[in-house]
């Protein structure tokens, strides 16, 4: 399943860090992921760019400041100086790989590099307890995607029984325009959006909190480099311009949504904020997890050629376990943990981030440094997948009971949503993504 042909020292599973937390059997940031992310020391100072290590941030401005990047172009080494991951994510593959083996021979175990890393590890590493970490680019825009059909045909079920899917569904990789401005970090609280809402088929409608507050489980698919505006990315350069994967959680207010989506899709429903994990990990920290495309129904439709390729066909999708978990206030007061609401793997997806790009750009839309793209609500075929409480509770006619007894149908103020992923394979090190979390705050 690996394709040793396109792995490297980097990968070895027996690898380890000098950085002990790092080698945790389940630890996330192993020595093989080395995510990238930008944080904070204190308040006031300016975002750095970081990289994980365990249970520690590499500093990337002070060990750039001690020498320990000067084996790179110095083009590389200002990008690690910026504000945000932009300045990465504008160079090329070869230049991010070109970071990642320096981290990577910093950070393992043995060999000269690590040595004089090691022996400044007080003035590059921070506890990732004492960092604030941010969201790690500026995201110029932001496009979501409705890339699960499991997904799209559970809900399209509780609306239209007779025609679940809208008939575009298998030629195209639908997305709408979502906000870059509501986009926060894992951990930022969530308001309750207030909003109009009309609760029967006929009547006026009334505005207040949303009472169908949900979340939906996707991956963030994080752009790099820039196709000319007018310029399409062809299929086959496509799987370059994904610089790296993390996790992302579009809160939706149904009841919103339902009043609002025809004919433009979802509006206020969704842009009131959308929670990020920190972590970026970067395409070639997960290239021993690609995937085939998930194969089509018999009877489906053959991709269009401008969405097809050998290569993305072969290996374009990503072996990710996406895992959805809440707590309630009620819960939390009576010390219980999370209760998981749904396991799910990404590379179940209908479309992969290859044809997301390819079709985004197919009119000659440019895509920049630091873009955003969601994956959709990435459910799997199993009920045990179901990536949202909308399917879950199936629009509340199947209430979710949790471990102390309370239900849900959505989610209530103080619930917290809990989303985590990781990779898992057979001769590969376990690595993972962190956490995207966000509380319930009653609005107002
Ligand atoms: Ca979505």
């Amino acid at each position: 399943m690996i394709d040793r042909a396109r792995t490297d020292a980097t990968h070895d599973p027996s690898l380890r860090s000098w950085v002990d937390s790092a080698n945790a059997p389940q630890a996330d940031f192993p020595v093989q992921n080395l995510p990238f992310g930008t944080f904070r020391r204190e308040y006031e100072e300016r975002p750095r760019v970081g990289i994980a290590i365990g249970d520690q941030v590499l500093d990337c401005v002070e060990a750039a400041r001690a020498g320990c990047f000067d084996t790179l172009d110095p083009s590389v080494r200002d990008a690690l100086h910026g504000w945000s991951l932009n300045g990465l994510m504008a160079l090329g593959r070869e230049d991010a790989r070109a970071v990642r083996h320096v981290a990577s021979s910093m950070l393992a175990a043995g060999g000269a590099a690590a040595e004089a890393a090691r022996e400044i590890a007080d003035r590059i590493l921070v506890p990732v307890s004492q960092a604030s970490l941010l969201v790690p680019a500026e995201i110029g825009d932001y496009t979501d995607f409705y890339a699960s059909i499991h997904h799209a045909t559970r809900v399209g079920a509780l609306f239209r029984p007779d025609s679940p899917l809208p008939p575009n569904y298998k030629w195209i990789p639908i997305g709408y325009h979502g906000r870059a401005s509501s986009i926060v970090a894992s951990g930022a609280p969530v308001r309750r959006p207030s909003g109009q809402v009309r609760t029967g088929s006929e009547g006026s409608p009334v505005v207040g909190p949303s009472a169908g507050l949900d979340y939906e489980i996707e991956l963030a698919i994080w752009v790099g480099g820039e196709n000319a505006l007018g310029a399409p990315v062809p299929i086959a350069a496509a799987a370059d311009r994904v610089w790296g994967l993390g996790l992302l959680n579009d809160w939706s207010a149904r009841d919103i949504q339902g009043w609002e989506y025809q004919p433009l899709g979802p509006f206020l429903s969704k842009s009131f904020v959308t929670t990020v994990s920190p972590w970026v990990v970067t395409t070639d920290a997960l290239e021993p997890f690609r995937a085939p495309l998930a194969a089509r129904p018999e009877g489906d439709p053959a991709p269009l050629p401008y969405l097809d390729d050998a290569s993305d066909r072969a290996r374009g999708a990503f072996a990710v376990t996406l895992e959805v978990s809440i707590l309630t206030a009620t819960m939390r007061a009576a010390g219980l943990a999370p209760h998981r609401l749904s396991v799910a793997d990404a590379s179940t997806l209908y479309w992969t981030p290859a044809q997301m790009i390819a079709h985004h750009t197919s009119n000659g839309c440019n895509l920049r440094p630091g873009d955003l793209l969601g994956s959709g609500t990435a459910s799997g075929p199993g009920d045990e997948s179901r990536g949202c409480l909308l399917e879950i509770a199936r629009r509340g006619a199947a209430p979710v009971v949790l471990p102390g007894g309370e239900a849900r149908t959505f989610l209530q103020d103080g619930d917290e949503v809990i989303m985590r992923g990781w990779c898992e394979r057979d001769g590969a090190r376990r690595i993972g993504f962190g956490e995207c979390r966000g509380t319930v705050r009653a609005g107002g």
